[in-house]
Order: structure tokens, then C-alpha cells, then sequence
């Protein structure tokens, strides 16, 4: 008897892959990330990137991961309930705790850990969690890790929500409405006063995801829950430390009962390496500057207005080329007609010496390209974008 190769199903499945122009892989960039990037000696403008206070390459942030690595060493040998806890993980977490006013944070080793470890703790097969159509991948791979059942609903009806828990809040045990709070594919925002407000009339938790607002939104940067005036509501926030703490981690803030539960409950947290001193020390330099340096927020601010106003004309000059998806954060999406045409923009750009993120499905519903600003980027960086888009439709 003859067996197939067992894995030659692979060779089918990339071939399926490359059919639908879903085919991806990595482009590599050298040296010290930042508003631009180098690649084979050649200046990039980057575009592309979740540093939005370009803290990744900061000094002081850099000598606080090398001092945490003479201090602590390497690695950091095991999981925080065994030989893995330095005091430098607990002064994270204080840290996090006071930039979010919470009473309590945890960190994890990245933010993807994060929601799979606090989605598979607090909820499980008796339990529904409502979801956001939109909502990052880990959110989703969270509910189905807790078994929980899972519901989508659109953020751009304002009623579904309140239907789907009208309809299912009595069938199950404990209710969640999980969403994220900057949506990472889009640059919108989640509407969270309304979320908690059902959230409350139906008696659910609420999980919100800050990674690409932690730092960015607020006005101390503590993300959208204080843009929205929130803080003082009883929910539970998570993080990211990788995307404007420029560090490696993600972390879950809340009540102090939530920390404890999770240090007991979160399969992610407790079965894993802790965090790296590096990664840690990092991210601790990185609050700091957060907190004392709101010029950077304000720099990226006005970073986000320029180039708002900019793309705004580009898409409206060109309204069958470009359509601007709304944004309130620094991320901007150029919806374009198919994936063949968002590649070929990329590539255009690319050859200009901008580097900007050709998104398409599966990852989402319509290709666009997606642009993301820094506090550092310049007046002149921001326009020699905006000329390259607008050549870009003249060809
Ligand atoms: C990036 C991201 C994460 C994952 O965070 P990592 O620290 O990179 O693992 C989670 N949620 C959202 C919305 C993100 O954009």
C-alpha cells in the first residue's frame, strides 16, 4: 500500500493562498526603528509602524532594557509563580496601575497573551461574549480558548448590540461585551459610553483593548477609557507594552479582586516565562516618559490633524480612487477597490521610498492602505506622503 505524503496538503494550501492574492512575507529592515527606516542602505519612510511616540529606539528607554540585563541577566528563567519575578515586574505593574488609575495592573508576555489569558479566566462554556465584528484576532482566539459562546455585532448600528443582549443576556451565565478601543484596521474608535451604559442596564462586564491607545489617547495618554471620561466605571482594561511603550508585553488593569483572580486563573500568565527584565525595564522607562513628557502626545496630535487634513483633499480629488475610512487616532485607512490595485499602490509608494502596509483579506473586509503616523515624523515627511498618493492617482 502507497501513503501520500502526509504533508503534501501544505503545497495545496499555499497554492490556494497564492491564488487569492493572500500570499504574504515578511520585508526586513535593518538598524534602529523609527519615522524612517533603512533596508539594504536605503531610507525608508515609515508608515507602517504602532511606535507612535517613537519611543522603540529612545536612549533612555534602550539603557533602561541594558540596565535591567546587567542587573537581572537574559532571561528571566521562569514563570512569575516560580523562579520568574524581579522587582522590576512589580514596578511595571505599579506603573501601569497609576497610568490607568486602576487599583491594579498585571503584565503578560505580550498583548496577544493578554486577552487570551483574560478572556479564558473570566468567561467559559456557560458564558456568551459579545464581540465586535472588528475585534482584533487575539480577542476572538480568547473566546474560543474559554469556550465561551461568542456574538458579533457592528459598533455602526447603534441598536444591534442592545438586541442581541435583550434577546441572550437571560440565556447565559456571565455576559461579556469585549471590544477593542482604537480599532487596529481602521483608526475608529469603539463607542465606549454607550458600551458600558448597556453594559450596566444588563448587568455584563465590559473588556476594553487599548493597545493602539495606551499612550496615544488621553489626556495623560492613559488611552481611550480617559478620552471618554470613564475611569471612573468599573471595567477591565487591557494593553498592549509594543506598540507606543516601544517595549515587548501587554497588561490587564482593573480592580484588585480582577488582578488577584487572574494571577489564580489566566492559563497565559501563570504557565509561561515572565516577561524579560529587558522587555520589563523597557516598558517601565517608557510610562515614565508617557507620563512626563506630554509634548509627545501633543506633537502626534498635531501630527494626526496635518495629515488628516491632507488625505481628506486626496480622497475627496479622487473619490474613485480613495475613500478615507473616519478615524479619531493615528491610523489611517485609504480604502481602495481590490487587493491587486492596494498592491500595486504599495509597491508604487515602495518604489518612492515609503514604506505603508498593503492590508487585504482575510485579515480585512475591503483592501486598503493602511498608515499609521508618528510624533516624530516631520512637516515634510508627512507631505512627501501626501504628493506620492496624490502622483499616485495622476499615473
Ligand atoms: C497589536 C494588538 C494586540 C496584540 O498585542 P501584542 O503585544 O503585539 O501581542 C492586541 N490587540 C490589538 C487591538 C492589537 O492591535
Amino acid at each position: 500500500m502507497t501513503t501520500a505524503n502526509a504533508y503534501d496538503w501544505l503545497d495545496r494550501g499555499l497554492s490556494a493562498i497564492h491564488k487569492a492574492q493572500w500570499h504574504r512575507q515578511e520585508t526586513t529592515f535593518d538598524g534602529a526603528p523609527g519615522a524612517t527606516i533603512a533596508q539594504d542602505g536605503r531610507q525608508f519612510l515609515n508608515f507602517a509602524s504602532n511606535d507612535y511616540l517613537g519611543l522603540a529606539a529612545d536612549p533612555r528607554v534602550r539603557q533602561a532594557a541594558i540596565e535591567a540585563i546587567d542587573r537581572y541577566g537574559a532571561g528571566s528563567t521562569g514563570s512569575r509563580l516560580l523562579s520568574g519575578h524581579r522587582p522590576i515586574h512589580r514596578q511595571l505593574e505599579e506603573a501601569l496601575a497609576g497610568l490607568k488609575q486602576t487599583e491594579d495592573a498585571i503584565v503578560f508576555s505580550s498583548g496577544y497573551l493578554a486577552n487570551i489569558g483574560v478572556l479564558s479566566a473570566i468567561v467559559g462554556s456557560r458564558d456568551l461574549v459579545l464581540g465586535d465584528r472588528d475585534n482584533h484576532s487575539c480577542l476572538r482566539l480568547g473566546v474560543a480558548a474559554s469556550g465561551a459562546h461568542l456574538m458579533s455585532y457592528d459598533r455602526s448600528d447603534p441598536i444591534e448590540l442592545a438586541c442581541l443582549l435583550d434577546a441572550h443576556r437571560n440565556s447565559y451565565r456571565r455576559v461579556t461585551i469585549a471590544t477593542d478601543s482604537v480599532f487596529s484596521m481602521d483608526g475608529d474608535l469603539c463607542p465606549l459610553p454607550q458600551i458600558l451604559d448597556l453594559a450596566d442596564r444588563y448587568g455584563c462586564m465590559v473588556l476594553i483593548d487599548e493597545a493602539h491607545a495606551t499612550g496615544v489617547l488621553g489626556d495623560r495618554g492613559a488611552g481611550c477609557v480617559e478620552h471618554f471620561g470613564c475611569g471612573d466605571r468599573e471595567l477591565i482594561q487591557m494593553g498592549t507594552l509594543s506598540k507606543a511603550l516601544g517595549s515587548l508585553g501587554g497588561y490587564v488593569a482593573g480592580s484588585a479582586k480582577l488582578v488577584d483572580f487572574l494571577r489564580n486563573r489566566a492559563p497565559s500568565w501563570i504557565y509561561t516565562t515572565a516577561l524579560s527584565p529587558a522587555d520589563a525595564g523597557a516598558a517601565l522607562a517608557a510610562v515614565e516618559i508617557v507620563r512626563s513628557e506630554p509634548e509627545r502626545r501633543q506633537q502626534l496630535r498635531d501630527n494626526v490633524t496635518y495629515l488628516q487634513a491632507r488625505l481628506t483633499e486626496i480622497a475627496d480629488d479622487a473619490p474613485d480612487t480613495f475613500s478615507l475610512l473616519p478615524s479619531n487616532s493615528p491610523i489611517f485607512c485609504l480604502e481602495v477597490k481590490d487587493t491587486a490595485t492596494v498592491l500595486r499602490y504599495g509597491e508604487a509608494l515602495f518604489d518612492r521610498g515609503i514604506f505603508a502596509s498593503a492590508v487585504r483579506p482575510p485579515t480585512v473586509p475591503t483592501s486598503r492602505l493602511r498608515l499609521t503616523v508618528m510624533a516624530t515624523h516631520t512637516r515634510s515627511q508627512l507631505d512627501r506622503l501626501a504628493t506620492a498618493l496624490t502622483e499616485r492617482v495622476a499615473l
